[in-house]
């Protein structure tokens, strides 16, 4: 399946329709919320925390998945039955109770030392880049860094030097040079995590950022091991073009991500058959003759499930290739 090919409206029905197998596994900055020059002042937009709640109780998981910290997602994005997986899965809140994993709470020196020298590293001080303490991570942060040209040269070079020094791992985005300790953990990892624990048969993770290339392809793997997945990826002016290559469905920043959110939320639990099939073939026209034939069209056997599996990573993802098989 290529980058795009499924709409919002046939993403919607599929997944309402079998929404109590299906994992959703939200990003927060970018995706829920609008990108914004102060990374504290990041908060989702509104209408997407009262839509949480409903979609928690009515699908297999709904996870927020982010290289925050858990308790500030929690604090932004508060909706019962969420899970706040932070610090790319390394840290969840779940019911109140935050989490950590141990190797993160033996590298707090470390990152703390770390913190210290960008401090007082000329490339931060002297560019007016922000420092963002996560105590489990530091992250230097240059959108509002005046002469934005002039400083992210120094800025990059200083943050691999003291990561290296502090024996920290450097992850590079938008604007942003996180050092963090070498505890192997990705958004993937998260995603796999929250797909196991919650028995789900298909994943759906939307996101807008590097970080979230490894969510991706979590996604293509556990497609590949028989469950579905769908990748959603969230358009800006600064999306990564290989998020975008990649991605089953598209989005136009978070205002698309709330559509979308409405439109599960909104979606029927068991959508008739023959719609979803249309609509799932309405680029090919094939559903077309069937449809317009007298007697149910063949899709109406398929039992509502146009999220099926397909065989392969690449059209496993809603499995509308595999619909074409009547
Ligand atoms: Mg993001």
């Amino acid at each position: 399946m290529t980058a795009g090919t499924v709409t919002v409206e046939q993403a919607a029905r599929a997944l309402g329709g079998r929404s109590q197998e299906v994992a959703l596994c939200l990003d927060f900055d970018g995706t829920l919320s609008p990108v914004v020059d102060d990374p504290q002042a990041a908060r989702p937009l509104q209408g997407v925390v009262e839509l949480l709640g409903p979609l928690a109780r009515r699908f297999a998981a709904v996870a927020l998945v982010s290289g925050r910290p858990a308790a500030y997602l929690g604090e932004h994005a508060a909706a019962p039955g969420v899970r706040y997986l932070g610090l790319y899965g390394l840290q969840e809140m779940r019911d109140g109770q935050v989490r950590v994993d141990p190797r993160l709470e033996a590298a707090r020196p470390a990152v703390a030392a770390a913190a210290a020298a960008l401090r007082g590293s000329p490339a931060v001080r002297d560019s007016g880049a922000w420092l963002e303490d996560k105590v489990y991570s530091v992250a230097v942060h240059t959108r509002r860094v005046p002469d934005r040209d002039r400083w992210t040269e120094p800025i990059d070079r200083t943050a691999r030097q003291i990561a290296e020094q502090h024996g920290l791992e450097l992850i590079p985005g938008k604007l942003v040079w996180e050092l963090r300790p070498p505890v192997p953990s990705d958004k993937g990892d998260a995603v796999r995590r929250v797909v196991a624990e919650s028995g789900a048969r298909a994943v759906v993770v939307v996101g807008d950022d590097l970080g979230d290339l490894p969510a991706f392809a979590a996604v293509a793997e556990l497609a590949a091991g028989g469950r579905d997945g769908l990748r959603v990826a969230v358009r800006s002016e600064e999306a990564p073009p290989e998020l975008l290559a990649t991605a089953d469905l598209v989005l136009d920043g978070p205002r698309g991500v709330l559509d979308f959110l409405r439109r599960l939320a909104d979606s029927p639990v068991e959508p008739p058959g023959d719609y979803g099939y249309d609509l799932a073939h309405e680029e090919t026209g094939r559903a077309r003759a069937g449809h317009d034939a007298p007697g149910p069209a063949p899709g109406e056997e398929r039992g509502g499930a146009p999220v099926g599996g397909g065989q392969d990573a690449r059209s496993a993802d809603l499995g509308y290739d595999e619909a074409h098989d009547f």
